[in-house]
Parts: structure tokens; C-alpha cells; sequence
């Protein structure tokens, strides 16, 4: 391969750009002469929005949160006719391959799009939400469980204080991944998510015990956002036809973004340049992942068509550690 390019799609998650920083230098690094930059994804490559990159157009960038390479969400090309009119750019260019940083749905726009014009391409799996089958974690997830905890903490301050309950609303599409991680590590009187059933009137029991004996009512339930936008809101309507009088905070964005945590560049870094190895030895139609905490190629036909459950075990956990 003498000619590559790279592209970022879907949802940004910090540490795509360590991701890009990884791909771009171990590619060049490899003896590949020429590395392309995609801006906004899909978008940019329909449009022939690229750019040549360098090893210096890659410095400074490993610290920094969300895409430099831009992220969009294009419908466009789940046609497969604008997927061949995308292999004539890349064609036209002299590009001979494609990775691509996104989450299960950039993967499945990766899949059909070698399948169909016989690009080579590699996945990378970069979402917040680590739902993508095949791997135990994607790129991002580490820092939003933390930024979600760093806003949980400082909430657990005014629900103390004012001994009330605070619902807070993570991020995780229709996965509850960073809710159960989040409600272990901030201590959450209870996690909802949506693969599981909840039972609101055992918390609401035990916060009435807890303030019959003068101990308060403050607690914190995780509650993610699933695929039901109202679902935080009923939750609340409940609680307060239970006595309970909560407040609702909704984390949002903030866990999209902020500076990669060092256990998502390292993750990011790891990925990049084995997905570059992966490349040179003759891979394509697979996304780079982690098994145990050994760097793995999963067939990107495998992480389209399954599914990633929650662990029960580790979602038990959220209800063991209660008071
Ligand atoms: P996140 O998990 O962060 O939302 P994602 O990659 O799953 O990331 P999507 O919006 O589902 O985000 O997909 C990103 C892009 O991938 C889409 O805008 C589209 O360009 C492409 N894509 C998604 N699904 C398909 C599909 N079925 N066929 C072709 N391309 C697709």
C-alpha cells in the first residue's frame, strides 16, 4: 500500500484524535508514502472533501477531545450507488484503502463499502457508548464514564446537603454500559438501564426507612438515557407520587467531549497502529478491538450483525453495594 486515507464518523468520542494521530504516523512510519485526511466523515468523502495529511499535521493533537478531522452524519450513503461514487474519488486519488473511527453505524457503512467496490478498509471503534460487538471497549468510553462521574460527584454534594434525590441521565444510545459503570463508581442508590427491569418501589421503601431514622433521603439514581426520551421524566413522576420530591439533571454533551483520559489515548494509540499492521499483512472487512486485553481483528460482517449485551454480573454489582 502506498496510499491511504482516514475518516471519522458518527457521534465524536474523545480520543479519535490520538486515533488519527496513530494511524497517521505509524502509517507513514510503515514505509506507506501518502496518508489522506476525510473531513466529516461519509459526508466528505461523497463530496471529495480531503486533504493530505503529514506526520506535523498530526502534532499537538493527542491531548485534545472530539475529531480535527471533523465528524458528520450522512444518509447519502447508505445508497449503494453513492457508495460507488465514493470508490471513484478514492480511486481517482490513487487511495487504496480506508480507516474508518466511528461507532456501529460508520461500521456498517465500512462493511458494505469494501464489500461493494473492494476497497480495503479497517475499522476502529470510536464511540462513547461501547456497544460495538467484538470488543470488550471502544475509544472514548473510559473519559465519558469519567466526566459523567466528575458531574455525579459534585451533584452528590448538593443532594447531601439538601437531602434529596437526583435523577441524572447519562448517554449510551440504546445501551446501558456507561450507567452501570458510572452508577458502580459514583455509588448510585440505583442504576436503570435499558436492557434491564427496575423496581422503584424498593428504593422508594428504603429511602422512607432512612428518613424515619433521621438519616436523610439523599441518593442518586443513574438513569440511561435508552431509547425512550421520556423515560427520566416518568421515572420522576413516579417518585414524587411516593412522597419523594427528586430533582433531574440531564449530563448531555459534556460526555461527548474533553480531553481523551490516558487510558483512552493509549487505547486509541494501540488500535491505530495495529490497525495499520493489520492493513500491511493483508487484513480488510475488519474492525481492530480489544479481547482481554489483547489487541484482536473482529470481521466487521460480525460486528454489524451481533450484538453487545451488558454483562449481568457486573449490573448485579450496582444492587450489591447498596446501605
Ligand atoms: P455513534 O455510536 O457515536 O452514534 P455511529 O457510527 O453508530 O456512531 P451513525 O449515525 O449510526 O453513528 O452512523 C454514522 C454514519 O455511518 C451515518 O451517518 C452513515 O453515513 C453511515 N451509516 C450508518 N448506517 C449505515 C448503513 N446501514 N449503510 C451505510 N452507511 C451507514
Amino acid at each position: 500500500f502506498d496510499s491511504v486515507a482516514i475518516l471519522t464518523s458518527g457521534g465524536d468520542s474523545p480520543g479519535m484524535n490520538p486515533a488519527i494521530r496513530a494511524l497517521t504516523r505509524a502509517a507513514f512510519n510503515s514505509g506507506i508514502s501518502h496518508v489522506y485526511g476525510i473531513n466529516r466523515g461519509y459526508s466528505g468523502l461523497i463530496n471529495n472533501d480531503i486533504q493530505k495529511m503529514t506526520s506535523r499535521s498530526v502534532t499537538n493533537i493527542v491531548q485534545r477531545g472530539g475529531t480535527v478531522l471533523k465528524s458528520a452524519r450522512c444518509l447519502e450513503f447508505k445508497e449503494p450507488n453513492v457508495r460507488q461514487d465514493a470508490a471513484k474519488i478514492l480511486r481517482d486519488r490513487g487511495i487504496e484503502a480506508l480507516f474508518v473511527i466511528g461507532g456501529d453505524g460508520s461500521m456498517t457503512g465500512a462493511h458494505l463499502f469494501t464489500e461493494e467496490t473492494g476497497i480495503p478498509v479497517i475499522g476502529l471503534p470510536g464511540t462513547i457508548d461501547n456497544d460495538i460487538p467484538g470488543s470488550d471497549d471502544t475509544i472514548g468510553f473510559d473519559t465519558a464514564v469519567n466526566t459523567a462521574l466528575e458531574a455525579i460527584d459534585k451533584i452528590r454534594d448538593t443532594a447531601q446537603s439538601h437531602e434529596r434525590l437526583f435523577l441524572v441521565e447519562v448517554m449510551g444510545r440504546n445501551s446501558g454500559f456507561i450507567a452501570t459503570q458510572v452508577g458502580i463508581a459514583c455509588g448510585a442508590e440505583m442504576v436503570v438501564v435499558p436492557e434491564y427491569d427496575f423496581d422503584l418501589r424498593e428504593l422508594c421503601l428504603t429511602l422512607a426507612q432512612r428518613r424515619a431514622t433521621g438519616q436523610g433521603s439523599s441518593g442518586i439514581i443513574v438513569v440511561a438515557e435508552g431509547k425512550d426520551p421520556g423515560l427520566t421524566n416518568r421515572i420522576a413522576y413516579q417518585l414524587e407520587e411516593q412522597g419523594q420530591n427528586p430533582r433531574i439533571c440531564i449530563l448531555g454533551h459534556i460526555q461527548r467531549g474533553g480531553s481523551p483520559s490516558g487510558h483512552d489515548r493509549m487505547l486509541a494509540s494501540c488500535l491505530g497502529a495495529s490497525a495499520v499492521s493489520y492493513l500491511l499483512a493483508g487484513y480488510n472487512d475488519i474492525m481492530v478491538g480489544v479481547n482481554q486485553g489483547s489487541i484482536v481483528d473482529i470481521p466487521l460482517r460480525r460486528v454489524i450483525t451481533e450484538t453487545k449485551s451488558l454483562n449481568r454480573h457486573l449490573f448485579d454489582i450496582t444492587t450489591l453495594l447498596h446501605k
